[in-house]
């Protein structure tokens, strides 16, 4: 089948070539020039996944990952951000937000189809299995189960939840914003503090494996399940 992925860039010939690249490559490709009208495909089209330039003439790329990842249809869509600056700290500020990946321009058409088909692929495996696993943690999503090392592990629903998310993005910096939007949704009037006293829990169910270490503390941002 193929898939859609909807194009956010305000400047055109970068927004033409990348288009014309992406087609021949073989995907639909949606374009949009500015923030609103992004919104706007996101509503008509359902895009497999968004190439968003970090400047916007309304609003900025940022605050469109931002609005995505809060919303209840789209938070799952995988999001690459393109952008000029190349400073460390607007990496780590897109992935904050809720960006799966980064490319700093001039970008290479190549490695921009390279790592779309990456993500549409993890986005795909996802959907396609009903478990999860990293590393002899396993997680039968239907099931509501949990093995380590073939152990059953019993976990409150709020530490299944969280470690879904953990398991989905494995490897991945995930904001306590985000893993608070996911697991209590974002309605919810819970404080930054409640992310913590829950991962403390599952690192401390996981704890008689030794794999307590593997949810990591990213400091000022979140957590990140690696075993790196
Ligand atoms: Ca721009």
């Amino acid at each position: 089948m193929t898939k859609q992925i909807l194009i956010v860039e305000d400047d055109p010939a970068i927004l033409e070539m990348m288009a014309f690249s992406l087609s021949n490559a073989g995907f639909q490709v949606v374009k949009a020039d500015h923030g609103k009208q992004a919104l706007q495909q996101l509503q008509n089209q359902r895009p497999d996944l968004v190439v968003i330039d970090w400047g916007l003439p309304d609003f900025s790329g940022l605050e469109l990952v931002t609005m995505i990842r809060r919303d209840d249809v789209l938070q799952d869509l995988p999001l690459i951000m393109l952008t000029a600056r190349a400073e460390e700290c607007d990496k780590i500020k897109g992935l904050e937000h809720g960006a799966d990946d980064y490319l700093i321009k001039p970008v290479s058409v190549q490695e921009l189809i390279a790592r779309i088909k990456a993500h549409l692929r993890r986005a795909q495996g996802y959907q396609d299995s009903k478990q999860l696993s990293y590393q002899g943690i396993t997680m039968d999503i239907d099931a509501h189960r949990v093995w380590v090392d073939e152990v059953s592990l019993s976990l409150s629903l709020t530490e299944f939840r969280l470690l879904k998310l953990l398991l989905e993005n494995s490897e991945k910096l995930l904001s306590r914003e985000r893993i608070l939007n996911h697991v209590w949704g974002h309605n919810a009037t819970v404080e930054d503090r409640t992310v913590d006293v829950h991962i403390l829990r599952l690192r401390k169910a996981l704890k008689p494996f030794n794999k307590e270490r593997w949810i990591k503390t990213v400091r000022g941002i979140g957590y990140q399940l690696t075993c790196h």
